[in-house]
Formats: structure tokens, sequence, C-alpha cells
């Protein structure tokens, strides 16, 4: 996708501080970070969000889901994280690229609204 901002920093266009990267996903430092570790894991293959995560190959959807884990232990958050994905304007997606924000190294809110 010519125009999406996701997609330029996967392709190294836009710079980034990348924490994790394999055949099918990239991983790095969101740029205004909610918690002490807040990493943003994107699919390399362009979808909108989570609504359209059926239409990655199987073997990416499994590489997404599984480097969760892998970051979370490289970045040491053995006490626990969070897994959010905001999907379409009720969740105030703001970047139309699947992205899961993986957030951690803190005491998260019991609330998750
Ligand atoms: P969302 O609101 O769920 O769509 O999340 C988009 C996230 O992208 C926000 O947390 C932003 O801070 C983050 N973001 C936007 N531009 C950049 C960038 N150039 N590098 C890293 N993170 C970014």
């Amino acid at each position: 996708m010519d125009n999406c901002l996701f997609c330029k920093i996967i392709k190294g266009d836009i710079p980034s501080a990348k924490v994790y990267e394999d055949e099918y996903c990239y991983a790095f430092r969101d740029i205004n970070p909610q918690a002490p570790v807040h990493v943003l894991l994107v699919p390399k293959m362009h979808v909108a969000n989570m609504a359209e995560v059926s239409l990655l190959p199987q073997d990416a959807q499994t590489a997404l889901f599984a480097a969760i884990g892998k970051i979370a232990a490289q970045e040491k958050l053995e006490n626990g994280f969070r897994v959010v994905s905001n999907c379409g304007p009720d969740a105030c997606q703001s970047v139309h690229h699947l992205h899961i924000h993986i957030l951690g190294g803190r005491q998260m809110a019991e609330s998750m609204a």
C-alpha cells in the first residue's frame, strides 16, 4: 500500500526502532509509548486491522501470534503484559495497517476501556 505509514516503516522508508523481525512480521517501538515497554507488532503484508486477519496466509497468522510471546520474552516481560489491537473507529484505530500493541513494564489498570 503506497500511502500506508506502517508499510513505509516495514520497507525502511520511514525510520523505526526495530525490536523484532521474521519472514512475516515486523515489530518496533511505539513513537508515543503508553508504558515502559510499548511495541507495535505488524504483519508485513498489508491488511487493515484484526477484522481482516484471516486474509493473511495461515503461516503469517501463525507467525504473528507466535511473535507476541517471543517479543515479550525478549523485552523481559515475565511479570505480564497486555496485548491490544484497535479495530475501526469505535476503538480509535488511527493507523489502518493491522498492528498489535504489546504493553508492559508496569502494573496495568484493571479497566481496559
Ligand atoms: P492505533 O491508535 O491503535 O491505530 O495505534 C497507532 C499507534 O501508532 C499509536 O500508538 C502511535 O503512537 C503509533 N505511531 C504512529 N506513528 C508512528 C511512528 N512513525 N513510529 C512508531 N509508532 C508510531
